[in-house]
This record gives C-alpha cells, sequence and structure tokens, in this order.
C-alpha cells in the first residue's frame, strides 16, 4: 500500500486519483502528516503543492513522473471529460491549435490522446448542432434484472431465477412512473430512449409488448431520434422478444459479447458461449434491425493482447454498426473488487495500450471510427471506453448522457435522473453553447423490492428535481 502524506486534505481527491494513475496496481490511501501510517506501507511525501486544483495536478505530476520516470496518456486529467473540454472550446469559438494547447500545456495529455478527443468533439458537435437540446429531454428505463451476476457487476441487477416473480410488478411501477413522466414532459421534446438494465430482455415478450404499450400511449414521440434497448446478454435474447421490439420501433440494439475467449466467459462468470453470441447476432439481423451495437471489455481476467486480436476478429466478421469498447474498471461492490480486497488477484492486461490500439485498427478495418469517450475511475491502464460508430450510426444517448447537455430522466431501481440547467452567457460566440450548465440530481433507490414498495416516493423525488 502507497501513504500519501500530505499537510492539508483540501484537494485529497485529486491527489489520490492522479498517484493511483501512476501507481494502478497498489492501493493508495492519503493521510495528514499528523495522522498514524501502518507500518507496512510504502510512504510517498509530496513536495509543497499550490493551493488550486489545476496548478496542484501539474505540480503533481511533474513530481510523480520525475519520480517514476512514466507519463500519462491523459496527463493530468482525472476527474474530467477530455471531449467535454475539446466540445466546450469549439463552441466558445476557439481554433483547433488552441484547443490542443489547452490539451498539452494546462493538462499535460499526450497528442495521440488530443488527436482522439478533438476528432470526437467536432463529430458530436455536428449532431449536437441538429438538436435543440434546451427544449428536449431523453428518458432512461433500467431493467434490473440479468440471466446471472457478471463478477464485475456494480449495476443494480438481480438474478432472474431468483426474481422472475418480481417481474411483472416491476413493469407495472415503471408504469407508474411513466404517467409521471407524460404528464410533467407534455411541453417538451422527447429526443431518446435507453432501455437499459440489467437485461431488458430477461422480460417476456409479454411483458416487453405492456411496457413498450404504456410508452406510446403516454409519450409524444414525434421527435424521438433514437430508441435503444440494451438487450445486452445474449442468453437472454430470442426471435419472438427480438420481434416484439422491432414491431416497437426500437431503432438499435445492443448485443454484448465483451469477450470472444470461451474461457474468460466462463471465469467472468457470463454464463453464456460465444455460439450464443453468434446465434444472437444473427437473430436481431433475422428480425430486421439495421442499427446493432457490440460492446466490449478489454483487460479482462487472463486476457492478452493475442484474445483482443482474436475478440476483434470475430466481431468484424460479424460487421456491427457500432462497438463500445470498455477498458475493466475494477469498481466497489463487484465481485472482482471483494475477491482483490481479500487478497486473490488476476492477470492484469499485460498492455492495456496496445490492447486499445489493436481493438481501434480493428473497429476502424469495418468503418467504425470513435464518436464518444468517457473514463472512469480504476480504468485498467489509466485508459478509457470509447465508442466507435459507422457514419450516421452513433449513439445519440451516449453523446447526451456523457456530454450532460440534455436533462435526463430515469425511471427503475437505481435510476439516476440528471436535470440540466442552463446558464446564460452573454458572449455571442456562446450564445447557444449548451456547456454552461448546472447539473441537479435524483436517484431511485437502488434495492429491488425497496424500489417497488415506495416508488411512489421515487416520482416525489422526481417532482422535487422537475417542477
Ligand atoms: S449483464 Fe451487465 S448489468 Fe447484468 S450482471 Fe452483467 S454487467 Fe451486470
Amino acid at each position: 500500500m502507497i501513504a500519501v502524506v500530505v499537510f492539508d486534505k483540501t484537494f485529497s481527491y485529486e491527489i489520490h486519483s492522479l498517484v493511483k494513475a501512476f501507481y494502478p496496481m497498489q492501493d493508495v490511501k492519503v493521510y495528514l502528516s499528523s495522522e498514524e501510517i501502518p507500518d507496512n506501507a510504502d510512504r510517498l511525501v509530496l513536495p509543497a503543492l499550490p493551493n488550486e486544483r489545476d496548478p496542484l495536478k501539474r505540480r503533481l505530476y511533474s513530481f510523480l513522473s520525475e519520480h517514476t520516470h512514466k507519463t500519462l496518456p491523459w496527463g493530468t486529467l482525472t476527474g474530467i471529460r477530455p471531449t467535454r473540454i475539446a466540445l466546450a472550446g469549439l463552441y466558445a469559438g476557439k481554433t483547433e491549435e488552441e484547443i490542443r494547447a489547452q490539451f498539452r500545456y494546462e493538462y499535460f495529455t499526450s497528442d495521440e490522446k488530443i488527436l482522439l478527443s478533438t476528432n470526437i468533439a467536432k463529430r458530436e458537435k455536428t449532431i449536437l448542432d441538429t438538436m435543440d437540446v434546451r427544449a428536449g429531454y431523453s428518458l432512461y428505463i433500467g431493467i434490473p434484472f440479468c440471466p446471472t451476476t457478471c463478477a464485475y457487476c456494480s449495476f443494480a441487477s438481480y438474478p432472474l431465477a431468483k426474481n422472475e416473480s418480481k417481474t411483472d410488478a416491476y413493469v407495472t411501477a415503471l408504469i407508474r412512473e411513466l404517467d409521471y413522466v407524460a404528464d410533467a414532459f407534455s411541453h417538451k421534446e422527447l429526443h431518446s430512449i435507453y432501455l437499459g438494465g440489467g437485461t431488458p430482455t430477461t422480460l417476456t415478450g409479454t411483458q416487453s409488448e405492456r411496457l413498450l404499450n404504456a410508452i406510446e400511449e403516454r409519450l409524444d414521440v414525434q421527435h424521438l431520434r433514437e430508441f435503444t434497448v440494451e438487450c445486452g446478454r445474449p442468453d437472454s435474447m430470442d426471435l419472438e422478444k427480438l420481434t416484439v421490439l422491432k414491431r416497437h420501433g426500437i431503432s438499435r440494439i445492443c448485443v454484448n459479447p465483451q469477450t470472444f475467449k470461451q474461457d474468460t466467459l466462463n471465469t467472468i462468470g457470463r454464463a453464456h458461449t460465444v455460439e450464443d453470441t453468434v446465434r444472437a447476432y444473427t437473430l436481431a439481423l433475422e428480425a430486421g434491425f439495421d442499427h446493432i451495437n457490440m460492446d466490449l471489455i478489454l483487460g479482462l481476467p487472463g486476457e492478452t493482447t493475442e484474445d483482443v486480436k482474436h475478440t476483434m476478429e470475430e466481431v468484424a466478421r460479424l460487421n456491427p454498426d457500432d462497438v463500445t469498447v470498455h477498458s475493466l474498471a475494477v469498481k466497489r461492490g463487484s465481485f472482482l473488487h471483494r475477491k482483490l480486497t481479500e487478497g486473490e488477484d488476476f492477470q492484469r492486461a499485460d498492455a492495456p495500450d496496445e490492447m486499445m490500439r489493436t481493438a481501434t485498427a480493428y473497429a476502424n478495418d469495418i468503418c467504425c471510427t470513435p464518436y464518444y469517450l468517457y473514463r472512469q475511475k480504476n480504468m485498467t491502464g489509466n485508459m478509457e471506453n470509447t465508442g466507435f460508430a459507422k457514419e450516421g450510426k452513433e449513439g445519440i444517448y451516449n453523446i447526451l448522457i456523457n456530454e450532460e447537455v440534455e436533462s435526463i430522466v430515469a425511471l427503475g431501481a437505481g435510476a439516476i435522473s440528471k436535470r440540466i440547467f442552463y446558464i446564460e452567457e452573454t458572449d455571442t460566440n456562446r450564445e447557444n453553447a449548451p456547456f454552461s450548465v448546472r447539473i441537479e440530481r435524483s436517484e431511485n433507490l437502488k434495492e429491488l423490492d425497496l424500489y417497488l414498495a415506495r416508488v411512489d416516493e421515487m416520482i416525489e423525488r422526481k417532482k422535487a428535481l422537475f417542477d
């Protein structure tokens, strides 16, 4: 364990994130110099640091870089969305050179990541410029049931076998929340719907039909640009369910292999085969879907760059319309995190940046180029999650939620609604920029039984946020 010794804890979060980025395999804790430090910890005494966040991070980065003889591709960028910096620059009328200089000198970002961020921001801006995000909203609906629980999962997810008896009541609760949305958002344009989870296709065809009918009956969909259903687990899909989705106008679905290495699927508890993935993808085509996404994870336990290559060859063979490449993040609450804190370890990604380059090259080969990007804490190799899409096949909801430019009302256990308050700008260059915002959130209870019992209270929470 690394004990970082500081004289002031004001910026301990920023200090922790940056030290952790330099020492990804180690447990890092920040201590005040007056606190007792465990004997077995390696002490890291920091130099005097400035009292402002960004200068502090730059000084700390230089110190750690000298200390470890390493540089980080994203430089000091922790806790900030890189594409948001680039997008804000574009909306403020900055030139690309000015944006590049900002990344280089303020955040010490590598040229490769600067190019990635600015290219994505330009693509996002092209899409956002076609939408009036101030007049609109998006809808998220979470279905918290899964066939089994994946080892890295930290979402609201309950094994279907044990909770099947609650699925009807769950759909009823969602429809109750939908009644509120229909009433409160009738003056707004609904731009995108995302049915995620969990695994939405754990619902039966009849239950899906009931939910989709309720959406159609209550909400005005004339401005709807996208309706995604994250089917997710291939072992939850059949032709009947996919046909119901198609009939109700779902425009984008996700079939998520995560990897095409069977041993890894067994290790991470996915309980489906690589053949199931191919079968589900083929069924989706048969049902008539022309926008299919695939999610992958790099850095899964025991996987090497060769395994990523194999996975990408299989993905390229299926030729989806968009691919999201995640870097494994071991989050608190997951089985993997528990195992790690109990002292068990797994073979970590040998070369995370090489894995990402391999995945990128294969995605590019099927004409999928980056369109959104986000980073999380504790990601393998301090990398990123990147969405690649063919032209015109971008996931619009992904852009809206990541750039936090449009309010999202979220239904279901553990779902978090976000209200965006736009701050008026006086600078005419920024008149239409959706980037000066303040965000407030309201969270639904994550525990399934509590959510079902207290759904009216979840609606009251949303009223307090949106009304
Ligand atoms: S499919 Fe997703 S939500 Fe379900 S257990 Fe796996 S990671 Fe969690």
